[in-house]
């Protein structure tokens, strides 16, 4: 029998189940078929579960979280840099200034804060230059949701192939802003902590599990939710602040659907939000319909990273305002095209690892077992009523069957098999 073992997953996204109803309402919006329901309580399958966080936002009970870091881990280091998401720029009211939001993060205990949004102009650059010059298979596929390439290595093992290898601009900004504070601080690296402030439960668990490299640049992440009224209140009290260096709109654009093509300035492109899109151009993709387009963006929130389960703003609402930022002069890009082509040819920002597909659908390591355990699949899938109704605890028919299989369920979970039963034993 296939073994699951659960220390090998971690993951962001934790149920606390005194808080569950039972609803079934994150079962039957999970795209992963990740949650069952059983006796009145969720549970998350940790072996299918990509932290997209989709659970999180339609839980009407809050029983689905992140876990996060909280401000406390900053005592462990002795300096912390704090790393904002581009998504930042669309959770404050327009009449709060961003310095002024830097400056509230960064009296909250960091020593040094830095804006993903450079990351993505350096992104950016290197992307155009990848598009434009290199073999690779097309359409080359962006590296930046986490919650996409679980997808891939799961379900799209043949388009690891066009995933571009560098980094997400959250690492890179990691990096960057690491190499800069060691620099002018004469500082180990081991004394400084790295916090991103996300809005995103999968790059949390990317931080945990990095993808196509070894180890992360960032220590720990602190969700956007959970210091946002902290951040409000601290900009009320402050009069002078620092002049940060910020992405320039294009790069900050990165958080809405759309906008990494917008930034690296290229027509031939798909984007796609929401995981159920996002799939159904991946399908398009592996069957060679889309050979003809240059560059792919998929993300898992609908909107962008806008859409994360750990901001505060509605994602239109925080597109909206990220759009008004692109004619104000303080947003024009200050990235060099020479810095950015360096980093990519010194490997400076490229993966490491070769990244491999994921199993996830196996019903047994011993091949003869599996093929059995395929055949009793389809008996038992004849068998059920194919309704998808989600009465018995999964999310389909197909996803009964498959719990039967592997011992987590029963037939009689069905109501209908239950009716059958009862109509046979009564006539
Ligand atoms: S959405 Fe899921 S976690 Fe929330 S109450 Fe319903 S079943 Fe429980
Ligand atoms: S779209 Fe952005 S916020 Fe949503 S899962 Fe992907 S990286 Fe995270």
């Amino acid at each position: 029998m296939a073994v699951i073992d659960m220390n090998k997953y971690f993951h962001s996204v934790v149920l606390e189940e005194e808080k569950c109803k039972g609803c079934t309402h994150c079962m039957r919006k999970c795209p992963m078929e990740a949650i069952r329901v059983r006796d009145k309580r969720a549970i998350i399958i940790k072996e299918r579960c990509i932290d997209c966080g989709e659970c999180i936002i339609v839980c009407p009970y809050h029983a689905q979280n992140a876990i996060t870091d909280d401000l406390s881990r900053l005592q462990d280091f002795e300096m912390n840099i704090a790393i904002l998401s581009t998504t930042m720029y669309g959770q404050f009211t327009d009449n709060i200034d961003m310095n002024k939001v830097y400056q509230g993060i960064k009296n909250m205990g960091f020593d040094y804060v830095y804006d993903e949004g450079i990351a993505a102009d350096i992104s950016s650059i290197i992307l155009r230059n990848i598009i434009e010059k290199e073999k690779i298979p097309k359409p080359i596929i962006s590296s930046m949701c986490p919650a996409i390439l679980r997808i891939i290595q799961v379900r799209f093992p043949t388009l690891l192939k066009n995933i571009v290898n560098i980094e997400s601009p959250m690492e890179i900004a990691a990096r960057l802003a690491k190499r800069e504070i060691m620099k002018k601080n004469n500082i180990k690296e081991d004394n400084i902590g790295v916090f991103y402030l996300t809005p995103c439960p999968a790059k949390v668990t990317s931080i945990k599990q990095p993808i196509g490299i070894e180890k992360s640049e960032l220590t720990g992440a602190i969700s956007i939710k959970k210091i946002y009224g902290d951040i409000v209140s601290n900009t009320k009290h402050i009069t002078d602040y620092d002049k940060f260096n910020k992405g320039s709109h294009l790069g900050i654009g990165w958080s809405s659907v759309g906008g990494q093509s917008k930034a690296i300035g290229i027509k031939n492109y798909i984007s796609a939000d929401g995981i159920d899109n996002v799939i159904d151009v991946l399908e398009e993709i592996e069957l060679g319909k889309l050979n003809n387009i240059d560059f792919f963006e998929g993300y898992a929130c609908i909107g962008g990273c806008v859409g994360g389960p750990l901001n505060v703003e509605n994602p239109f609402i925080a597109s909206s305002r990220i759009r008004k930022i692109s004619n104000n002069e303080e947003y024009k890009s200050k990235v060099k095209d020479s810095y950015a082509m360096d980093l990519y040819k010194t490997k400076a920002v490229c993966w490491t690892n070769e990244l491999k597909p994921k199993e996830i659908m196996q019903l047994d390591d011993d091949f003869e077992t599996a093929v059995k355990k395929i055949e009793k699949l389809k008996y038992i899938l004849d068998i059920l009523p194919g309704l998808d109704c989600g009465s018995c605890g999964a999310p389909s028919c197909r996803a009964l069957a498959e719990d039967i299989v592997r011992g987590y369920a029963n037939i009689y979970d069905c109501m209908f098999m239950n009716d059958n039963n009862n109509d046979n034993e009564g006539g």
